[in-house]
């Protein structure tokens, strides 16, 4: 993977009239060890940044196994952690993905020593709690399963394991404002969805306040626009309530309705440990940054929020939209496929589906489609869009249809 610093993260970190500095991401990654570290390693990394003014860290449980569960809090000590936003990040759940560890290792040690402006300014915003090795007993094995063989990331449910009662105990106990879970995808894997990193969050849907789709999907914007200025490739998923709540973003994110991210990092041949942190540190830098300065007031892209009037798009013959007639699901009459036709240029980053001027998503990848819940639907005809943004977050192509959509218990075809 190519790191293509065609951009400095230092200019999204503060207000614009900072004066450029290093690259942060580079910074940040070139504090990550050639080797993982052990867990003994971990614990006295810990031990020291305790020492520091920024950081506290504490055991939030014990294994199956007798280890501690270490979470590290790092915050401008001149402020109560509580009194600020807090996001909270869960590595490696799996303990066979080392890079989450190592990601929120160096972000602790750069966040704990870093004079920069732009990191001390965040850091009088938002707390960041940080549980750098959520599954010792695995990494310890480099086992995906917990001491107990449990799959934690099957555990969100049940909440059967010591490491997940712990977190759940964080979660409750802090209520941060977002959560943030990292993890590593196999080198080779069948599934479509596994062939590069990703990137999951929440999607907009009628048993969700809108607000948090929204906010899911400004982040993600956020998030992939960033990816691409490094050049570090990134699908976005999405979650919507009826996935499987087994897994602690979706528990997060559809049972406790906090904004909530699963990003996936790609193993396998040219992507270093270093590769994969750079990704997991820049999409940690960029959610932190959406809590600092975006989360209530004006959102960084604009049009990505619910506009009233959007403004027509300049024409752009290298990227077309066309928008297809929605199909309704057989199967569900709950469910209803838009899709679109997507020609996508150079300047093309990505697109969203837009019901009655709400966007309902927000998606970087082909198929273009999005399954709309039609209870979200009003009666009578609604207004479907598809529209296409580039990479600063201007519409460039657009299309439009007025349908209507037949409500659920309502025969097909009445
Ligand atoms: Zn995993």
């Amino acid at each position: 993977m190519i790191m293509k610093r065609v951009a400095l993260l230092a200019i999204a970190l503060a207000c614009a009239a900072l004066p450029v500095q290093a690259d942060i991401v580079a910074d940040i990654v070139s504090r990550v060890p050639a080797q993982p570290h052990t867990y003994a390693e971990m614990m006295a990394a810990l031990q020291d940044l305790h020492e520091t003014e920024r950081v506290t860290c504490q055991s939030i449980g014990k294994t199956t196994g007798g280890r501690h569960i270490a979470m590290a809090v790092v915050h401008d000590p001149a402020f109560q952690p509580m009194s600020l936003r807090k996001m909270l990040v869960i590595a490696r759940q799996h303990g066979n993905e080392p890079a989450g560890t190592e990601a929120a290792m160096a972000l602790l040690r750069h966040m704990a020593e870093s004079d920069g402006r732009a990191e001390t300014e965040l850091l009088k915003r938002v707390a960041l709690l940080v549980i750098p090795m959520a599954n010792p007993d695995g990494a310890s094995r480099s086992s995906r399963r917990n001491g107990a063989g449990v799959d934690l990331n099957r555990d969100w449910q049940a909440l059967s394991q010591p490491e997940t009662k712990a977190i759940e105990g964080v979660f409750l106990a802090w209520r941060p404002d977002t959560v943030i879970d990292l993890h590593e995808l196999p080198a080779f894997s069948s599934k479509a969805s596994y062939q590069e990193n990703f990137v999951e969050t929440i999607g907009s849907c009628s048993t969700l306040p809108a607000v948090l789709g929204e906010r899911c999907g400004r982040t993600s914007a956020q998030v992939s626009v960033w990816m691409k200025r490094y050049g570090i490739p990134l699908n976005i998923y999405y979650d919507t309530p009826g996935d499987d709540t087994r897994l602690c973003h979706r528990h997060f994110g559809l049972g406790h309705r906090v904004p909530s991210y699963l990003f996936e990092s790609k193993t396998g041949r040219g992507r270093s440990l270093s590769d994969r942190c750079s990704y997991h540190v820049l999409g940690m830098l960029v959610i932190a940054n959406q809590l600092a300065y975006h989360h209530d007031g004006e959102p960084i892209v604009p049009q990505v929020a619910a506009a009233p009037a959007p403004r027509e798009p300049e024409p752009q013959p290298e990227t077309r939209v066309a928008l297809m007639e929605p199909i309704a699901d057989a199967s569900s009459e709950d469910r209803t496929l838009l899709c679109a036709d997507v020609q996508a240029g150079e300047e093309f980053a990505y697109l969203t589906f837009e019901m009655n001027g709400r966007v309902l998503v927000l998606t970087n990848r082909d198929p273009w489609e999005y399954w709309l819940d039609r209870r979200q639907c009003s009666e009578g005809p609604v207004e479907i869009v598809a529209r296409a943004y580039d990479h600063a977050g201007q519409c460039i192509a657009a299309d439009r249809r007025t349908v209507t959509l037949v409500q659920p218990g309502t025969a097909l075809g009445e």
